[in-house]
C-alpha cells in the first residue's frame, strides 16, 4: 500500500515548486499517496485560522509531510505559519545538509557538513514585552531538555551516518548562564559518544572558520537564532536559497521544507529554482526507507546540473517546469 505524506502547496511560488516535484516523483515511480492539508496565506484570505486545527491533526496522524514555502502575513498579530507548524507539532531539529552540487560554481568547493539547529526555544519562544514605553525586552529561553533532545539528535545523526565530528556553536563567553547551560548539555551528551569527536565554537569565531576552514566541519549543533543566521550563510555557501534543503524532524512527525521562503515577487513566472524544494523531499524519502528511489533522484538532478541545465538564480535560464522536465527525463534515460 502507498505510503500516505501530508502535503502543503503553498503560497506564492509554493504550488509551482510542488509541481515541479511532482513531476519529478511520477518519473521516478515513487509510490506516495499525498494527503493535501491548507496551510498559509490561503487559510487567512478565506477566515481560517493560518494553520487550521485539522491540518495539525492531519499531520499528527500521517506522521510525514512534504511543506512548500508559505508567506507570513504582514501586520500587527500576524504569526508565522511555519513557526506554528514547528511549535504545534514540537518539531524541535531543524537539520540542514549542506554539500556541494556538480555545476553550480562557488568559492567553496567538497563542501559537506549538517547543520542541526534547535527549532523551539531560544529568543523564538517569542517571550517579549515593553517594559517601558522606550524599552523592549525578548527572552532568550534555554532548557536542559530543550538542549539534551537537539543535542542527542546531532550525535544520533553522526553515529548513523558515520560522521566523524560534532561542533557546539555558542555565545557561552558572553550569555554565560544560557548558551553556558546549551554548552554544558553539549558536553554532557558528548560523553555518551567517545567515538565521535567534540569541541565548541563561539557563534561569530564559527562563521569566520565556515568560509575559512569549511572542509574540517561535519556536523553542527546550535541554539535556535544562532541556527537560522547560520544555515542562511551556509545557504549562501552552498550556492543560495535554490538549492538548500532543510528538514523538521519532533518526536512523532518530520516536515519537510526547503529553507527559502515563498519568494512572491515570482509568483507564476515559471522561474525560480525547485532543487531546494526538491533535495528536501529526497531527505524525505530517506526518512521513508525509500533510499534507492532518494539516490536516482539525486543522480538525475546532480546530472542535470552538470550538464548545464540551470534556473536563472545558477546563471541558467531553464524554467521552473523545464527544469524539473530535464531531471524526469534523466531518470527515464
Ligand atoms: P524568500 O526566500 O522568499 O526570497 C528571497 C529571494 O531569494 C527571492 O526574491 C529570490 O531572489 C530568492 N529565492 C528564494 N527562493 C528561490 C528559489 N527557489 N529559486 C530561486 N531564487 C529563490 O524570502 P523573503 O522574500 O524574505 O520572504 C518571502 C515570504 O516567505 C515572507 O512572507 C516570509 O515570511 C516567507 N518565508 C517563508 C519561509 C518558509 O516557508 N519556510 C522561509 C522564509 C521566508
Amino acid at each position: 500500500m502507498a505510503r500516505q505524506v501530508c502535503l502543503i502547496r503553498g503560497d506564492g511560488t509554493g504550488p509551482e515548486l510542488v509541481a515541479a516535484v511532482e513531476t519529478i516523483f511520477r518519473a521516478a515511480n515513487i509510490d506516495i499517496d499525498w494527503v493535501e492539508v491548507e496551510a498559509g496565506l490561503k487559510c487567512v484570505e478565506a477566515g481560517k485560522p493560518i494553520v487550521p486545527d485539522e491540518t495539525i491533526a492531519k499531520i499528527k496522524e500521517v506522521g510525514v509531510g512534504l511543506k512548500a514555502p508559505m508567506t507570513t502575513p504582514i501586520g500587527k498579530g500576524s504569526v508565522s505559519p511555519n513557526v506554528t507548524l514547528r511549535k504545534k507539532l514540537d518539531l524541535y531539529a531543524c537539520v540542514r545538509p549542506v554539500r556541494s552540487l556538480p555545476g553550480v560554481k562557488t568559492p567553496f568547493d567538497d563542501l559537506d557538513m549538517v547543520i542541526f539547529r534547535e527549532n523551539t526555544e531560544d529568543l523564538y519562544a517569542q517571550i517579549e514585552y515593553m517594559v517601558t514605553d522606550h524599552v523592549a525586552q525578548s527572552i532568550k529561553l534555554i532548557s536542559d531538555f530543550g538542549s539534551e533532545r537537539i543535542a542527542r539528535a546531532a550525535f544520533e545523526y553522526a553515529r548513523k551516518h558515520d560522521r566523524k565530528k560534532v561542533v557546539a556553536v555558542h555565545k557561552a563567553n558572553i550569555m554565560k548562564i544560557a548558551d553556558g547551560l546549551f554548552l554544558r548539555v553539549c558536553q554532557r551528551v558528548a560523553q555518551d559518544y567517545p567515538e565521535i569527536e567534540f569541541w565548541d565554537n563561539i557563534v561569530d569565531n564559527q562563521c569566520m572558520q565556515l568560509v575559512t576552514r569549511w572542509k574540517i566541519y561535519d556536523v553542527l549543533v546550535m541554539p535556535n537564532l544562532y541556527g537560522d543566521i547560520v544555515s542562511d550563510l551556509a545557504a549562501g555557501m552552498m550556492g543560495g536559497l535554490g538549492v538548500a534543503p532543510g528538514a523538521n524532524y519532533g518526536t512523532n512527525c518530520a516536515l519537510f521544507e526547503a529553507v527559502h521562503g515563498s519568494a512572491p515577487k515570482y509568483t507564476g513566472m515559471n522561474k525560480v529554482n525547485p532543487t531546494a524544494l526538491l533535495l528536501s523531499a529526497t531527505l524525505m524519502l530517506d526518512h521513508l526507507d525509500m533510499h534507492e528511489k532518494r539516490v536516482a533522484i539525486e543522480g538525475a538532478l546532480e546530472s542535470t546540473l552538470a550538464r548545464g541545465i540551470k534556473t536563472y538564480d545558477l546563471g541558467g535560464d531553464a524554467t521552473t517546469s523545464g527544469f524539473a522536465e530535464a531531471v524526469a527525463s534523466e531518470l527515464k534515460a
